[in-house]
């Protein structure tokens, strides 16, 4: 029911993506390292002190803390400052077409991750970082010019794990199972967005993420949308075609609607029904605040008929004059 971006294998591609890319710029980076790499196919060690702002631009949007790195540039003066966001989440939520077309209330069950109580987010026992002593960061000289970049060890914190706390394994972080009442706006478009501020992950200290849902109609087979309006079929006899019908069919609604077929309907005509559409945005009072019902008419000719039956159609041929053009 549920897709978590998140918990996709997309992920884990991604990190691989940004390993790769790493990878080659070190290698185009440096003369040596690239003539290493020609000669013996061998991947260089990841290597953060070759690093400059293209570098750094992945640095940034790159993290194994689940959330989005940001170079905190109000903090002039006393150096850059790495702060962490927490992540919004954005979940698919597959409806029934009805749903929409009533606004019904779901309940959603999806996971969120919330900062350890027992570590208060911290991993478990830390110490001083060993590669930057503290600062975060990490300064490189190439010529003539100094580079900054987040210390790799420790990721711009300043610490790093000395004992893992058990709740978590180290991450600071629990995945929690949450439940939503998520109600479906009247008549919301298809791919409408339902935003719970504040709702997302909750892992760094700040604001709370926010988690989203988007709508998606479960694809069905009696009822199909198209913006306002509605298609649906209905199935009626070579007899019914010719001389006329009039048939109730259920309606969306859970209601039972008659459908007025004139004689002579053709097979594939479309009959137009007002107002038994999808209930415009917001408005399920409002007579005309619906859209139409087209009912595709699909004729059925039968495979086999009685004797009796062909007799009567061999009389019908008798009188009935076909002109071909
Ligand atoms: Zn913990
Ligand atoms: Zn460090």
């Amino acid at each position: 029911m549920l897709y978590h971006p998140d918990k996709n294998p997309g992920d884990k591609a991604a990190e691989e993506k940004f390993k790769e890319i790493a990878e080659a710029y070190n290698v185009l980076g440096d003369e040596e390292k690239r003539k290493k790499y020609d000669l013996l196919g061998q991947r260089p060690e990841f290597d953060s002190t070759t690093a400059d702002d293209t570098f750094r631009d992945f640095m940034d949007s790159w993290s194994t803390l689940r959330g989005t790195f940001t170079k905190n540039v109000f903090r002039e003066g006393r150096g850059d400052v790495w702060t962490v966001k927490n992540k919004d989440i954005v979940l698919v939520l597959f409806v029934e077409l009805k749903d929409v077309y009533f606004g019904n209330t779901l309940k959603v069950t999806y996971f969120k991750d919330v900062r350890c109580v027992d570590c208060a987010g911290t991993g478990g026992k830390r110490v001083t970082c060993p590669s930057c002593k503290g600062a975060g960061k990490a300064v490189s000289r190439r010529g003539f010019m100094t580079y900054e970049s987040m210390c790799n060890l420790c990721r711009g914190r300043g610490t790093t794990l000395k004992e893992t706390c058990k709740n978590c394994n180290g991450n600071g972080y629990k995945s929690i199972k949450r439940q939503q009442n998520v109600k479906i706006p009247v008549g919301c478009p298809e791919n409408s967005q339902i935003r719970l501020q504040g709702e997302g992950d909750s892992i760094h200290p700040g604001k709370d993420g926010d988690l989203y849902f988007r709508i998606r109609t479960k694809p069905a087979t009696t009822f199909v949308r198209n913006g306002i309006d509605l298609i649906s079929r209905v199935k009626i006899s070579f007899i019914e075609a010719i001389l006329g019908v009039n048939l109730k069919i259920a309606h969306i609604s859970g209601k039972k609607e008659t459908i007025i077929v004139p004689p002579g309907t053709q097979p594939g005509e479309t009959i137009k029904m007002k107002n038994l559409g999808m209930p415009r945005r917001n408005s399920l009072v409002r007579r005309n605040g619906y859209g139409s019902l087209h009912v595709k008419v699909e004729v059925d000719i039968p495979k086999k008929i009685t004797k009796e039956q062909r007799e009567i159609l061999e009389n019908l041929k008798k009188v009935y004059n076909h002109n071909r053009p």
